[in-house]
């Protein structure tokens, strides 16, 4: 694979992004309170926020949205939508949305009741709170290896199927509802999962008669990752492989916002008729008529293209080829990743890369703001700032493992040259780390504080002292 594959596209339109000089960085970050949440996107040069709604759409993708039908039932977006989802995942029964999480509202507000358990090799935040709403608990089961960061292996998203073996056998069998699997496991760094894998579980769910559903958001990189990676499987094509995937489910959900490669929507599919039948109720309730679920007949027509252009070969080459020559040029500066490098992501390792800044300073959260001081380049904080909780006796801080930047990758949006520029900056940052300063928190809102909070810089010497 060469370091850099060219992009295989070229560009046909253009949207003017531009770099806020030095003197303006300062005044946004200030402004907003050293949050970059709070930064408008205007003000931001590279994006590296989320992979999630942020795609490139292909002419293809636009050309359908003129063919947008909206009529209020059976709109023919929505045949076309339908007959893709079939054909590339096999279930027969669907309902649209208009993002993933709805798709987990419908499932988990239907199946899951209070004293259920759901396990996942990592549950992603939502599928946790959508579980967790509903009186559940979200089990994460991930294989020991996915759980540290340095320690390289192909497949670090796969299931520990002794453990998903035991509690099988431990739990009685109508308290697990239905046990959910995530392809690739964004909540572990968006590392796949290997098709040996996706069978055992499958499996053992048939052994113990528990319905078995796949968070399919990145099934395509996945399904690139087994043809690259799995023994028997360089040979075969993405679809193929693909419809081996989902051959062994009963059902998935889907946010179109990551594989579709359109900037809205999802779906929920099943096996199950019954199941679809009930849900179309709620749907109707929440979303809309069963064949919009929230979305304009345009949208359909988009994901519905978008799907399909997932598949290339050509594309899924340089997307992942892409990533993770991003993820070894920051490496060969030194700079401490998470291993390997996933599919849509590279995570820096704030609390080697900084050491000089404590964890209640947020070392992360201080390479997020040296990011944006540096080259207006927008990353998002994975450590103590989203993660981060106070003890409820003694109100001492509980620090998360792991204090990271996470630098996601949109797909066809940046080419491999604003990623280099992003090195660049990297690198200026690696020279002048031992300045970067933590930071105290000054506003903070009960729930979700990593989108809210506000905080002022410590100065260098001061931090020093404190620590
Ligand atoms: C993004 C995502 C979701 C939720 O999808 P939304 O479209 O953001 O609601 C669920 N699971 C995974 C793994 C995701 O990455």
């Amino acid at each position: 694979m060469p370091f850099d594959f060219p992009e295989p596209w070229r560009v046909k339109v253009v949207e003017p992004i531009r770099r806020p000089e030095p003197d303006e960085r300062e005044e946004r970050l200030r402004a907003a309170g050293f949050n970059l949440f709070d930064v408008p996107a205007e003000a931001v040069f590279i994006d590296l926020l989320t992979d999630s709604g942020t795609s490139a759409m292909s002419d293809s993708q636009w050309a359908g949205l003129m063919l947008g039908d909206e009529s209020y039932a059976g709109a023919r977006n929505f045949y076309n939508f339908e007959q893709t989802v079939k054909e590339i995942f096999g279930f027969p029964y669907l309902v649209p949305v208009h993002q993933g999480r709805v798709a987990e509202n419908l499932l988990f507000s239907t199946l899951v009741e209070p004293g259920m358990i759901v396990p996942n090799n990592n549950h992603f935040d939502t599928t946790r709170a959508n579980i967790e709403v509903n009186g559940g608990a979200a089990l994460d089961l991930v294989i020991e290896e996915g759980k540290h960061p340095e320690v390289e292996h192909p497949f670090k998203g796969d299931i520990d199927l002794e453990k998903v073996r035991q509690l099988f056998e431990e739990t009685p069998r109508e308290r697990i509802p239905l046990a959910m699997m995530t392809l690739t496991n964004n909540s572990g760094g968006g590392q796949p999962v290997s098709l040996e894998n996706i069978r055992g579980y499958s499996e053992l769910c048939r052994e113990f008669g528990i319905p078995f559903y796949i968070d399919a958001c990145r099934f395509a990189e996945n399904a690139y990752f087994i043809q690259q990676r799995e023994p028997g499987q360089g040979k075969r094509s993405i679809p193929e492989i693909v419809k081996s995937i989902f051959e062994l489910a009963d059902g998935c959900t889907m946010s179109a916002k990551k594989d579709g490669l359109a900037n809205m929507g999802g779906f929920l599919a099943s096996r199950n008729t019954e199941l679809i039948e009930t849900i179309k109720q709620r749907l109707i309730l929440i979303e809309g008529f069963p064949t919009y679920g929230g979305l304009a007949g345009r949208d359909l027509e988009a994901v519905a293209r978008g799907l399909r252009e997932v598949l290339n070969p050509e594309y899924l080459r340089f997307r992942i080829s892409q990533t993770q020559a991003f993820g070894s040029r920051i490496a060969g500066l030194g700079i401490p990743i998470i291993r390997p490098v996933g599919g849509h992501a590279v995570y820096i390792d704030a609390k080697k890369f900084l050491p000089h800044i404590p964890q209640a300073h947020f070392p992360a959260q201080a390479l997020v703001v040296a990011l944006y001081r540096q080259g207006a380049i927008r990353g998002v904080e994975v450590g103590s700032v989203m993660f981060g909780r106070k003890d409820p006796e003694s109100g001492a801080d509980i620090f998360p493992e792991l204090e990271l930047v996470r630098l996601a990758v949109p797909r066809r949006v940046y080419t491999n040259t604003h990623l280099r520029y992003v090195c660049d900056c990297l690198e200026e940052i690696r020279d002048l780390r031992g300045q970067l300063k933590g930071l105290r928190m000054t506003y903070e809102a009960p729930v979700l504080r990593h989108f809210t909070a506000d905080f002022e810089e410590i100065e260098a010497v001061r931090q020093k002292e404190l620590v």
